[in-house]
């Protein structure tokens, strides 16, 4: 039997700038008392006032499941942090969005990779779409939104790739992904400004995604931020619910290493994309339940996610967002997403998306219907003011990401399929090149489609072919 050496894995080697960035990097502990797993909470095995948090009948319909194809927890598995559970106590939008449910898997219907993501895949854990890298750095959070789209990464499922292999979705590693930079990049200079191949241009900004990056500790955090830098490029999102999570995990450890990243690194951007759903997850409520004004305006935020918010306010070479999925019975509140964007915007979080669900497996119980989300936004954004409705509702297709313009009330006259009136899309970036930008479709209304899938019958004009393919 010939016994075969493992091959030694290349391993990303620091520049001298680099290396002195991140000696001066410190990691701190955090305690985030998260419980994992619904079996801690069916045995009790959970601090005292979490007992109740799922009653004996939910506690039973999710055990009845187990091990069934209908399992919840197979699908995504339950974690929440302490200070979730203090929000959740008194929120039924929160505890939708983080407790358990059997209703999560009756209607297992949907595909897979919806947005063909793994087309996009060049290296394992990066997806390359426009000019922006989505990098997967991390399989987990500190918590677990149920409606989660990557709980195929957080749950560790086989997928099957575009050779038809089936593996589970790999992190991405620094080595490989400073490697694919840097090689596209040149070839994208050596060809005039395009890539010769794919066409696309040069590869200048990354999402540090997974499962959220901030539960890496800040070494490891600021190894990725240096890494980027130096394979050029020139911004940084790290997109991270932390915020809800554990605010306290944006600590004095962790900005003092973004000052030092920012010093050593002073020509990257870094913007935090952060992933608030509801208010509830930021502001304070009173005994009624009711959310309290401060004298001056506004209202009163959980101080822990305040402290954070104003220290990065307090940089200007960040930006922060909030990006955030329009979700059934957590968010789907046009008051509550007024509140949000109004109160976000007062503490320099700019309102960024608004996304449509998608057509995933094990989404059925989160849907809303796409018709309905955008109305959903619009009333919201009624009452606000310019600066404060920045938000667009974005769709994912797989040729790009898709805006959801306008949907009329009426009919349409004159327009054949636009009888109940018509949904206008336009296609923000293609996902391979830029050109199409702004082209877009128009479709006879359907107010009960979750996806382009539902259509496939109504197309009036599709001048960004969304429906070159039917979907
Ligand atoms: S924070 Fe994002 S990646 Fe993490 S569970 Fe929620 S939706 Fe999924």
């Amino acid at each position: 039997m010939t016994i075969q050496t493992p091959v030694k894995k290349a391993k990303h080697i620091p520049t001298e700038r680099e290396q002195a960035f991140l000696d001066t990097v410190v990691n701190a502990k955090y305690d985030r008392q998260i419980i994992a797993g619904i079996k801690k909470f069916a045995t009790g095995n959970v601090p005292e006032d979490m007992q109740g948090f799922y009653s004996p009948e939910e506690l039973q319909a999710l055990e009845d499941l187990k091990g069934t194809g209908l399992d919840v927890e197979a699908r995504m598995p339950v974690k929440i942090t302490r200070h979730y559970f203090d929000i959740a106590k008194t929120s039924k939008p929160i505890q939708v969005l983080v407790k358990a449910s059997p209703r999560e898997t009756y209607d297992l219907d949907g595909s897979a990779d919806p947005g063909k993501q793994m087309s996009y895949s060049p290296v394992e854990g990066l997806i390359h779409k426009y000019e922006l890298g989505l990098i997967y750095v991390v399989g987990t959070c500190s918590a677990h939104c149920r409606f989660c789209y990557r709980e195929e990464l957080i749950a560790k499922k086989e997928i099957e790739r575009e050779d038809g292999t089936v593996a589970a979705k790999g992190m991405a590693q620094l080595v490989d992904i400073v490697s694919y930079i840097k090689e596209h990049n040149r070839l994208v200079a050596e060809n005039g400004g395009r890539h010769p191949d794919t066409g696309r241009e040069r590869l200048r900004e990354i999402l540090m995604s997974g499962g959220d990056p901030m539960v890496l500790t800040n070494k490891n955090i600021g190894a990725w931020l240096a890494g980027l830098s130096e394979a050029g490029i020139e911004s940084i999102r790290l997109g991270t619910k932390e915020l809800a999570f554990y605010p306290d995990r944006f600590d004095a450890t962790f900005f003092d290493m973004l000052d030092k990243f920012h010093v050593a690194y002073p020509e990257t951007r870094f913007r935090l994309m952060v992933h608030f759903n509801h208010p509830d997850e930021f502001l304070k409520k009173d005994e009624n339940g009711n959310y309290i004004d401060v004298p001056g305006g506004g209202l009163e935020w959980i101080e822990s996610t305040k402290r954070a918010i104003v220290e990065l306010g307090k940089r200007q070479w960040l930006t922060v967002d909030n990006q955030a999925p329009i979700i059934k019975g957590i968010n789907n509140d046009p008051d509550a997403l007024r509140i949000m964007q109004r109160e976000l915007k007062r503490n320099k979080v700019e309102n960024h998306y608004f996304f449509c669900g998608r057509d995933i497996i094990g989404h059925k119980a989160f849907n809303v219907p796409i018709e309905e989300a955008w109305r959903i936004l619009n009333e919201s954004q009624k009452g606000l003011s310019g600066v404060e409705t920045h938000a667009r509702l974005s769709i994912t297709h797989y040729k790009g990401k898709t805006e959801v313009v306008a949907v009329s009330n009426t009919p349409a006259p004159g327009i054949p399929g636009g009888e109940k009136g018509v949904i206008v899309m336009k296609l923000l970036r293609g996902a391979a090149d830029a050109p199409d930008r702004g082209k877009i479709t128009i479709l006879g209304r359907n107010p009960d489609a979750i996806w382009f899938s539902g259509y496939n019958d109504r197309v009036i004009y599709d001048e960004a072919g969304l429906f070159d393919e039917v979907q």
